[in-house]
């Protein structure tokens, strides 16, 4: 820190992406300034259990205990954790301003992690059975499904992506469509069609999620009859869209149309000169604790470059 009190860099979010570059920014010597947020510290992966595809674990790993380590290992390099939510940042001049609700830091660089949130269809049982039959990440969970009946939520190219992928693992798949079009492209139309293994359930919505411990069923309301049936379903697949946490950022760095940060690929450049982003906030396709991790390595390294040029 300056004596002015101006830190090197301010890391604002603590999923994989803010915690990967929080350890690469306090070994680089940069004492970084991480503000975890409030209730949701850790990000995405505090509500799933088994992690499995996260390289270094050949057993798995629960998701909490990932970021725990995740946590102490930037912790342990001199990372100062802070669970406080930001709630403004002026990111436009030389030193950046960022604040808490009672708290005002100031830094040369800041790498921007706050992730991004899955939709939920807002139901009762959703969050208590996410990780027990209940996901919003196909490529994540899939696997776990293996010869059993999944329904998935949604008409849109993601939704019928999402379907098509986990005819590969289940028995059946039943994708529960609101109207009797979809939304997705022609081409994922005619594959999803094609599949003998994927059932299409039009005019259709989930009105229950059932189960204690694990997901046993769902219950479908049809949006025309207004009539409900059960739906045995092992595994259900949320798949409605998702949103950044760019709300903070709005008039600030540069957003896509759908409020994702826009970076200078390959490198997590902003508009903004000394200013990166890292993670789900970016990322609009791969959406993987792995690669939110990578490029928070990246975004370390690219403000570490930056703050060595003011030097
Ligand atoms: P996040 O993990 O979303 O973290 C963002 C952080 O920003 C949070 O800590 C939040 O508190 C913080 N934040 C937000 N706003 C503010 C603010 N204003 N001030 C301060 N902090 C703020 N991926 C896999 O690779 N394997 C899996 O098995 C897997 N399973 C998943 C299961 C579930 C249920 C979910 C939801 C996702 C899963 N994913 C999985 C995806 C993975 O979790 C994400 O890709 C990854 O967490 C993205 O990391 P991130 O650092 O970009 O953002």
């Amino acid at each position: 820190m300056s004596e002015s009190g101006t830190r090197n860099v301010i890391i604002i979010g603590s999923g994989p992406s803010g915690y990967t570059a929080a350890v690469y920014a306090a070994r680089a010597s940069l004492h970084p300034l991480v503000l975890e947020g409030s209730v949701t510290a850790g990000g995405a992966l505090m509500n799933t259990t088994e992690v499995e595809n996260f390289p270094g674990f050949r057993d798995g790993i629960m998701g909490p205990a990932l970021m725990d380590e995740m946590r102490a290992q930037a912790e342990r390099f001199g990372a100062e954790l802070v669970p406080d939510d930001v709630v403004e940042v002026d990111l436009t001049g030389e030193v950046k301003v960022v604040k808490t609700a009672t708290e005002t830091y100031t830094a040369r660089a800041v790498v921007l992690a706050t992730g991004s949130g899955y939709r939920k269809l807002g139901l009762p049982r959703e969050e208590q059975l996410s990780g027990r039959g209940v996901s919003w990440c196909a490529t994540c969970d899939g696997f776990f499904f293996r010869d059993q009946h999944i329904a998935v939520v949604g008409g849109g190219d993601s939704a019928v992506e999402e379907a098509t992928f986990l005819t590969r693992f289940g028995s059946k798949v039943s994708l529960i469509v609101r109207r009797d079009e979809l939304r997705a492209s022609k081409i994922m139309q005619e594959r999803a069609f094609a599949d003998p293994k994927l059932e299409i359930v039009w005019n259709s919505v989930v009105e229950e999620i059932n189960g204690e411990d694990r997901l046993e069923s769902v219950t479908l309301k049809d949006t025309v009859t207004g009539e409900t049936r059960p739906l045995d379903v092992t595994g259900l697949f949320i798949a409605i869209g998702h949103d950044p946490r760019s709300e903070l950022l709005q008039g600030q760095v540069d957003l896509d149309d759908d409020g994702y940060v826009l970076v200078e690929h390959p490198s997590t450049a902003t508009n903004l000169p000394g200013v990166f982003a890292a993670g789900d906030l970016v990322d609009h396709h791969y959406r993987q604790a792995i690669t939110a991790a990578g490029t928070g390595c990246a975004a370390a390294l690219d403000a570490e470059r930056y703050i060595a040029t003011l030097d």
